[in-house]
Order: C-alpha cells, then structure tokens, then sequence
C-alpha cells in the first residue's frame, strides 16, 4: 500500500522550543469548526473581535491592527515593504537571527541598512544607537527584536523606543516571541509599526502574524513616493479588507478556520489576563531555571535580560547535542531547539511558551533531560 495515500496521524509530541510551541486543545477544536465564508456576515464580525482581541493583547487603540494572513516572516516583511522606500535610511539592530533577517528586508526595499551589531547572547547597547542616530539624523526607522529567539537575551524595548522618538524616527518591533510572553505596551511605548506570531506565546497554530500600525506609520504609507512592490502585502489594500465599518473589499481569501483559531487563543489570554499571562511565565521560567541548575546546567545569558520565554541552556562539555536531542525527541516526544548560527552546537533552547509553559511540561522536560543525560 502506498504511504503516500494513507491519513496522516502525527505521534503527539511535547512542544519546548523555539515554536510551534503547544496549541491550547481549546484552539484546535475551534480551528475543527464548520467553514463559512469569509465574507459571510458572521467572519466579519469575528475579525472585528479578533482586532479587538489584539489590540487588548498588544496594549493599542491603533485601528489599523490585524493578523495578516502569513507567518511571522510575513508581518516582517509587510512592516519593512510599507514603511521602507527606495533611498530610506533604517538603523538596524542585530543581537541573533532575527536582526539580520531585517537587514535583508530593509535591502530588498532599496534601503541602506545602518547595522548595531552586538554578540550574540547580549543585548542591543542602547548607547550604540544613540550615537548611530545621532550621526545619522536622516534615519527614517529605527528596527529591532523585542525577544530574539534565537540567543533568549530581551532587547529593551521601551527605552529604544524612547530614544527613537527624540529623533523623530519610527520604530519596527519584531514582537514574535514577545507578544503574550513578557511585557509588551505599544502606546505607551510609542512603537510604529509591529509584526508577531501565533505560534509562540499566544499558544495558536502557526501560519498569522499580528500587526499593527500606528497614525505615523499610516501617514507614512500614505505619502510614499513609490507604490509598494508587493501585491499581497500592500497595507493601503489589506486596510480595504480588514478596515472598520467601510464595506469590505475581497482582497483574498482570509484563512478562515486559522481566524478562529485566533480568535479563541485571544480568549484564553484575556480570560487569564495579559499581565497574569507575563507572571506565569516568568514564575515557571525561575521554576524551570531552578530545576536546570539542580542537574548542574546553566543558563547562557545574564538574569537582567534573560526571555523567560525562552531558556538557552549551555551545553556541557563532552555532551553529544544532537543526541541528546534526538533521545528527548524520539523517547520522550519532546522536542526542545538547537542553537542557531553562532551558537550551533554550544546551546539548547528551551521554549516556556503560551500554553507549553506549565508546571507539568517543566516536570517532564527536567525528569526527560535527567534521565538522557545521565546515560
Ligand atoms: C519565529 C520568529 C520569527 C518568524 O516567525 P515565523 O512564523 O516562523 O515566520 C520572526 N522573529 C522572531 C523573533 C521569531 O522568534
């Protein structure tokens, strides 16, 4: 018989790391809902609370808030292809990953890119940027990761916007990891334009990105010189789609039943509260930590900036990685990360994320990590 044509059954596994992390069984059952269409009545009122949901989880009024129909890649893009034209100057801060995926962004919208670079592990050194606005007053945006997944160090997120504002740049915030994790207050903090995901702390499927934008960031749209080279992502045409009250244009066919998914993953955050969902993960990150350092593992970067979200753990000496991964995957169903670029090979990654992030996965990961190491 051929596999090929057989139902798929995936083996459950235990989601620890640097997402998908766990889908809230809430969630998947609302994502088995009957399909309607995406103009019916009926979704359209579900994507105003799914706007309402967001703009409460991201601390906004901002009416242009949204979850584009795409991965977190996309809601990067789409924030760098609005906002950056031909020419525009954009300081870009890199501490892992996630940074130089915005360098790219900036490059293939014709921009130049001013790198602060800081190693991995660290955080962005927020007098660098002072001094890369300073000397470039021409800047138009000042970008940077919030939660950079990919060394678990928190990039300080308020005080760089802050900073930004005194030059009159707009801020791009990659909220991916952040966004029901820790600490996240758009207003307040005066960010721009911010794209997240649903697959990490919102503990939803993954395949939407959150975005939103503020008056500056509209106005900004609403003044380029150039049309926006992408189609699907243009902002001015998304708006026709997700706009309040205005009669909805069909701009493409939104993932309806991922919508519902959404719509109840924003539920339970709101059903638990925003801020108790960041105490959660703080109080099972130090949990978490505690129960590392009992098997004589410790944490790569410093407590002050470390994500409790994300928990990346050096490897010790002599310990085969990918091993131990492949035993904790294959013998335990639990998957945890591997470290990325710089740190390939010197950490694992850990993920406390959304609905993954419980006192009985942490039992089970540390009890699972004992065991495997100990052979
Ligand atoms: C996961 C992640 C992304 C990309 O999101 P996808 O949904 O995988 O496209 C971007 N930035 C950060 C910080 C991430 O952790």
């Amino acid at each position: 018989m051929n596999q090929a044509f057989q139902p798929f059954t995936p083996q459950a596994r235990t989601l620890m790391g640097p997402g998908p992390s766990d889908v809230h069984p809430r969630v998947l059952k609302a994502l088995g809902q009957t399909t309607i269409g995406h103009l019916d009545p009926q979704f359209v009122q579900l994507m105003d609370h799914v706007k309402t949901g967001l703009q409460y989880a991201l601390k906004t009024q901002n009416p242009l808030t949204m979850a584009i129909s795409a991965p977190g890649s996309a809601g990067m893009e789409a924030c760098f292809v609005n906002l950056i034209e031909p020419g525009d100057k954009v300081i870009v801060c890199q501490n892992g990953v996630f940074g130089g995926r915005m360098r790219e962004n900036v490059l293939r919208c014709g921009g130049q890119a001013i790198m602060i670079e800081d190693p991995w592990g660290q955080p962005t050194d927020i007098q660098k940027v002072a001094d890369a606005l300073q000397q470039h007053p021409d800047a138009k945006a000042l970008a940077f990761v919030h939660a950079e997944t990919s060394t678990g160090v928190r990039n300080d997120a308020k005080a760089l916007c802050a900073l930004a504002k005194q030059f009159d740049c707009l801020t791009i915030v990659d909220a991916v990891t952040s966004l029901g994790g820790i600490e996240l207050a758009v207003d307040d903090w005066q960010i721009d334009a911010l794209y997240s995901g649903t697959q990490k702390c919102l503990s939803c499927v993954p395949g939407l990105s959150p975005v939103t934008f503020s008056q500056a960031a509209i106005d900004t749209i609403k003044q380029r010189k150039h049309p926006v080279q992408s189609w699907f992502l243009d902002m001015d045409l998304v708006m026709g789609y997700w706009g309040e009250g205005a009669k909805r244009a069909y701009h493409h066919t939104a993932p309806v039943n991922s919508i519902y998914a959404l719509h109840e993953s924003l539920c339970i955050l709101h059903e638990e509260g925003l801020e108790n969902a960041w105490q959660r993960h703080q109080t099972l990150h130090n949990a978490l930590k505690q129960g590392l350092e009992g098997l004589g593992l410790s944490l790569l970067v410093d407590e002050q900036y470390r994500l409790p979200q994300l928990n990346s753990v050096v490897i010790p000496d002599g310990v085969d990685d990918a091993l131990v991964r492949s035993r904790l995957l294959n013998e335990f169903n639990l998957e945890i990360g591997a470290g990325l670029g710089a740190l390939a090979g010197k950490i694992w990654r850990i993920g406390l994320m959304g609905y993954a992030c419980r006192q009985d996965n942490i039992d089970y990961c540390l009890d699972a990590l004992g065991k495997v190491l100990n052979r």
